[in-house]
């Protein structure tokens, strides 16, 4: 690029044509720089990034740089035509060159612990068109985004100082997303943040306690609740609809089943506490640490699995004609390095949509003690998205709208029975 930040095309079949076109913006090289400080109360990192207060907001459509460029609109992405494109962010919260600094940050003060920002912010555009959304591209397309995952993870894990490679997602409005056209991030990561450390202490406490491992456990307990039928011959259709059809499957299907779809290599479930009025985790069947150790019956299947989850999760809110796409956040856990052995790769998939028209804020409970108050039974959660697995499922009325007259607690009553 014009700045001398890196751009990667990634095709499937036959590449647009039109690649060679160079970035001919007048773009000045931005010197960002952003440190990590850890809290000494917490032991969490937390990234100062000044430099970011002036990135792009909300440009409007035809300013859209994700989009690809035409003549007299230049765009982030110099072709005309693309179909999965990853750049470096022009302003990254993690700036510092990987490998040029020293790792690990100075420990010389313990209540001061920091060092440079190292790492790398990328964008990874899903597609050319605008007006998609991830749920809207075809099974090739969605194949192609996790095949530029794959190789985002692999490159970017093995630069120094780079603990974790993290690729998500943040969709709709609700959720602060500054550009609309459907795009993702990867950030590779100084430190293991937070929710990674937590789930490195609790797989620990497994293994000893169990001599297991965590999240084998895990997706085991969740698969064998849809019954003593053998998961792996269930399609995700027999586990997810209501049709006649599939009332044999009741009796061995708990109502209470937080599964939401088990393929043969993938299965989705609702978590037992789940902290997210809607939220899902996905994992392969076989663990495994990033994605990178995917095989490819694991990649072939995934399309599909994915593609449904998130479709779910649009039909959640739908009211008649009017549909209500969910915002949603899709964060990829992957085992930060020197955690492989244990950490599984799994996404949490949720949203912070509770109704058609209410959204779940963290406030004073869940911003000021990270202890979170869910509205929504996990097991009613899971219901509901096995429910809208058919284009046009009926919403029920309990979960899209709210009773008139009813209080901010009690619209979820039904839910929470
Ligand atoms: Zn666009």
């Amino acid at each position: 690029m014009a700045d001398g930040r890196e751009l990667i095309y990634y095709d499937r079949g036959t590449p647009p044509t039109g690649r060679a076109v160079a970035d001919l913006r007048p773009l000045d090289a931005v010197a960002p720089s952003s440190e990590v400080r850890q809290d000494p109360m917490t032991g969490a990192w937390v990234t100062v990034a000044a430099h970011r207060q002036a990135r792009t907001y909300h440009p409007p459509a035809d300013e859209c740089p994700l989009c690809p460029s035409r003549e007299g609109r230049l765009s982030e992405i110099p072709a005309g035509d693309y179909q999965v494109a990853v750049f470096e962010n022009r302003f990254p919260s993690l700036a510092g060159e990987p490998g040029t600094h020293p790792v690990p940050p100075a420990l010389d003060d313990p209540l001061h612990s920091r060092g440079p920002g190292i790492g790398r912010c990328e964008v990874v555009c899903f597609t050319a068109d605008h007006d998609a959304s991830f749920a809207d591209l075809d099974e090739d397309r969605a194949r192609l985004v996790l095949d530029a995952w794959t190789d985002r993870t692999a490159e970017l894990s093995v630069l120094p100082g780079v603990r974790q490679v993290y690729c998500f997602e943040n969709r709709g409005t609700e959720i602060g997303v500054t550009l609309a056209h459907p795009h993702g991030q990867v950030y590779a990561l100084p430190f293991v943040p937070p929710r990674t450390a937590k789930m490195i202490d609790q797989a620990a406490r497994h293994r000893a306690a169990t001599g297991r491992n965590l999240f084998d456990d895990l997706v085991a307990a969740e698969r064998a609740s849809v019954g003593s039928l053998s998961v792996g011959s269930l399609s995700t259709d027999s586990l997810s609809t209501d049709s006649p059809s599939t009332d044999s499957l009741s009796v061995e299907r708990p109502e209470d089943s937080r599964v939401v779809l088990a393929g043969e290599y993938w299965t989705a479930f609702v978590p037992f506490a789940a902290r997210w009025p809607y939220e899902v985790h996905l994992f392969p069947n076989r663990r495994v640490p990033d994605f990178t150790g995917l095989n490819e019956d694991e990649r072939a299947e995934f399309p599909r699995i994915y593609l449904d989850l998130l479709r779910r999760f649009d039909r959640l809110f739908g009211d008649g004609d009017r549909q209500v796409r969910a915002p949603y956040i899709a964060a990829w856990h992957q085992a930060p390095a020197g955690h492989e052995d244990e950490l599984a790769l799994h996404l949490e998939l949720f949203t912070v949509r509770r109704t058609a028209d209410k959204l779940k804020y963290l406030a004073g409970t869940e911003s000021g003690m990270e202890a979170f108050m869910n509205d929504v039974a996990p097991e009613f959660a899971a219901r509901r998205l096995r429910e809208v697995g058919q284009a046009g499922a009926a919403t029920p009325a309990t979960a899209s709208r709210p009773t008139p007259g009813t209080t901010d607690d009690t619209t979820d009553e039904e839910a929470q029975r």
